[in-house]
């Protein structure tokens, strides 16, 4: 039904999250019809994706040098950990301005559904990281579902019988939603009234 190559990009597109077959259709012809050097400038920008950009050495968020802009930052409280699901979620905090400690970021959360078990996130390297870095409160911002929840419980089990605070989102957030969706007001609420975890 489509030409070989055209089918080939939709099937691309079809491939990223929330992209279902007709808006691949649409944003495939839509590319088609831009100008030549306008897609070898896109083309050059998904060639360059993984080689321009990485981890940060020390939060695992997404950057273009060794550490991010955030953690290279000597005015941010460097004993206050916000610890998130992916980089998405840090971007939210961010947006708020009102956040004011670095992050960790997890990649991913404890989730039996989706076979994620607790060693396929980066604990162990927060650990090492509270321990090197003198922590003094873990901040755990998971999004309010049941993942966010036994990840949180996890996290505060790890560090027990540490000497660090943990301190959990507030509630406010709409349970199951998503702190990359959620509108800055009611992030920068449940930023400010963070409880303690225990
Ligand atoms: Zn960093």
């Amino acid at each position: 039904m489509y030409p070989k190559s055209f089918k080939k990009l939709i099937d691309h597109f079809a491939s990223l999250p929330s992209v279902g077959p007709k808006m691949a259709e649409r944003l495939v012809l839509h590319l088609f019809k831009q100008e030549a050097e306008k897609l070898e400038v896109f083309a050059e920008d998904l060639r360059n994706l993984k080689t321009s950009l990485n981890f940060c050495r020390r939060c695992f968020n997404i950057c273009e040098k060794e550490y991010c802009a955030v953690c290279s930052d000597s005015s941010r409280d460097q004993q206050l950990i916000c610890v998130v699901e992916d980089p998405l979620d840090a971007i939210a905090i961010e947006k708020t301005g009102q956040y004011k400690g670095i992050y960790h970021i997890l990649g991913g959360l404890i989730s039996p559904l989706k076979n994620k078990d607790e060693f396929s996130l980066r604990l162990k390297e927060l650990e090492n990281r509270v321990k090197e870095e003198a922590t003094r409160e873990i901040f755990i911002a998971t999004n309010p579902t049941t993942e966010g929840d036994t990840t949180a419980l996890y996290i505060r089990r790890i560090f027990k019988d540490q000497p660090v605070k943990i301190t959990r989102l507030a509630r406010g957030l709409a349970t199951g939603g998503d702190i990359e969706y959620a509108d800055e007001i009611t992030l920068t609420e449940a930023l400010t009234n963070r409880r303690e975890l225990v």
